[in-house]
C-alpha cells in the first residue's frame, strides 16, 4: 500500500538514483524529516543508476577527486557494514594511457597503490591486450561496485533512519513560496507538499525542474549504449579497465551478463521521456574494442542496455544551493561512486545554518 504524501518535510529529495538516496540517507541520519519522491518505481531503468555494476577507480585526471575517491571508499565500506552484505567486489582496476606519469602523482600523495605496467606486463596478468604505447596503471584498491544491490541497500538504509521514500510519485511542479512554512512548494501526481528545502537529484529530468525554480544550468541530457559480452567458457575474467582515447571506454565484470563495455562521454542528447533505441554504430565499436582488447570475451551478440547522463558539458559536479533549492549532477562515469560523499555533501547544503 502506498504512504500518503504529507503535507510538509524538512527536505524533499526528487530522484531516487543513487544521489537522491545518499543524500536522503544522510540526511535522515542527521535526523532531518526527509521524503523522497521517485516518478517510476526505484529499481526502473530509465536513468543513470540501473544495472548490475559500476567501477570504483582511483585514477583521474582530475588530482583533486583522487582524494575524494579514498573518502568515497570509506562511505561505501561504512554502508556495507552498516547493510551487512558485500556491495563491492574488490576487483582492482585498470587504466590505459599515454600520460601516466601526469596521473601518478595524486595516487602517491593520497597513499593509493598502484604499479605502472608497460602493455606486454598487462597482457602477462590479465586477459587484457593494449596497444604497445600505452601504460596501464594498476589500482589493487579500485572496485566494482554493485550497483543495484547498492541502490537497495541506500533505500533500505533511508527507510531505517526514518526517511520516507514514495514511488511513483512524479513531481508535476516546483516553486517557492511567499511565506508561510514551507518556502518551497511542490506539486505531485499524489498532492501537494512544502518543504523548507528541495534537493533536486532528478539525473537526466534535471535541468527543466530546476529551471521552474528559476535555476537555470547548462546541463545536457544524453543517453548512452552499453554492450554486455559474455565470457567464454572456464576463461580468466579481466579487471575492470579504463582507456584514455576518442571516445575513451570503460569496461566493468557484470556479475548478470559477463563483460561490461562502453563509450565514455559520448551519445545524442534527448528528452529522457522519448522512446529509446540502442545505438547500433556504437554497439559496433564496442564489438570491435573487445576483438582488440578482451581475448577471453566474445565478440558478438552482445545484450545492448542504455542509461541516461544529465551533466554539465564538461567533466565536473554541480552542487548547488539556490535560496531553498539545491542543484545536484553527478558527473558522468563517476556519478556513482562518488555518490555517498556526493550525498554526504548535498545534505550538509541542505542543513547548514545560511540555508535553513
Ligand atoms: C551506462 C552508465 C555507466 C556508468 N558507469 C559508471 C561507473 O562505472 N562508475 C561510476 O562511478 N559512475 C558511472 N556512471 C555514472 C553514474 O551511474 C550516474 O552518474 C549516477 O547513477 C546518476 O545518478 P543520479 O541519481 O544523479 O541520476 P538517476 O539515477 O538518473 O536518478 C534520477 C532519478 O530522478 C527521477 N526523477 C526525475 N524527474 C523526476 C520527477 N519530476 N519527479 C520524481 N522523480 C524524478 C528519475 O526517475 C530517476 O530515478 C555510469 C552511468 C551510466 C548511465
Amino acid at each position: 500500500m502506498t504512504a500518503t504524501l504529507p503535507a510538509r518535510a524538512d527536505v524533499v529529495v526528487i530522484g531516487g538514483g543513487v544521489v537522491g538516496l545518499a543524500t536522503a540517507r544522510e540526511l535522515a541520519g542527521a535526523g532531518r524529516d526527509v521524503v523522497v519522491l521517485e516518478q517510476f518505481a526505484l529499481d526502473h531503468t530509465r536513468g543513470g543508476s540501473h544495472g548490475d555494476a559500476r567501477v570504483f577507480a582511483y585514477v583521474h585526471p582530475e588530482p583533486e577527486w583522487v582524494p575524494m575517491a579514498v573518502e568515497s571508499m570509506r562511505l561505501w565500506r561504512e554502508l556495507e557494514a552498516e547493510a551487512g552484505e558485500r556491495l563491492l567486489d574488490d576487483s582492482g582496476g585498470l587504466y590505459a594511457t599515454e600520460r601516466a606519469s601526469l596521473l601518478t602523482p595524486a595516487l602517491t600523495e593520497n597513499g593509493v597503490a598502484f604499479e605502472l605496467l608497460s602493455a606486454a606486463a598487462t597482457a602477462e596478468r590479465f586477459p587484457v591486450t593494449l596497444p604497445a604505447g600505452k601504460q596501464a596503471i594498476w589500482t589493487p584498491q579500485a572496485a566494482t561496485i554493485f550497483a543495484d544491490r547498492a541502490l537497495l541497500a541506500l533505500a533500505a538504509s533511508v527507510r531505517t533512519r526514518g526517511g520516507a521514500i514514495h514511488e511513483r510519485t512524479p513531481v508535476t511542479a516546483l516553486r517557492r513560496t511567499p511565506g508561510g512554512p514551507g518556502r518551497v512548494e511542490l506539486e505531485t501526481a499524489a498532492g501537494a507538499i512544502r518543504a523548507e528545502t528541495v534537493v533536486v537529484a532528478a539525473g537526466g529530468w534535471a535541468g527543466p525542474l530546476l529551471a521552474q525554480a528559476g535555476v537555470e544550468l547548462p546541463l545536457v541530457t544524453r543517453r548512452g549504449t552499453v554492450a554486455y559480452f559474455p565470457f567464454r567458457a572456464g576463461e580468466r575474467i579481466p579487471p575492470p579497465l579504463f582507456e584514455e582515447g576518442s571516445p575513451s571506454i570503460y569496461s566493468a565484470t557484470s556479475p548478470g551478463h559477463g563483460l561490461k563495455l562502453g563509450e565514455s562521454r559520448i551519445g545524442p542528447t534527448v528528452d529522457p521521456d522519448a522512446p529509446w533505441e540502442p545505438d547500433a554504430e556504437s554497439a559496433a565499436r564496442l564489438a570491435q574494442r573487445v576483438r582488440e582488447r578482451f581475448p577471453t570475451a566474445v565478440p558478438s551478440d552482445p545484450h545492448l542496455e542504455i542509461g541516461l547522463f544529465g551533466n554539465l558539458p564538461e567533466p565536473r559536479f554541480v552542487l548547488e544551493e539556490h535560496d531553498g533549492v539545491i542543484a545536484a549532477a553527478a558527473c558522468e562515469g563517476r556519478g556513482f561512486k562518488f555518490a555517498p560523499l556526493t550525498g554526504a555533501r548535498l545534505a550538509a547544503l541542505a542543513t547548514a545554518p545560511a540555508v535553513r
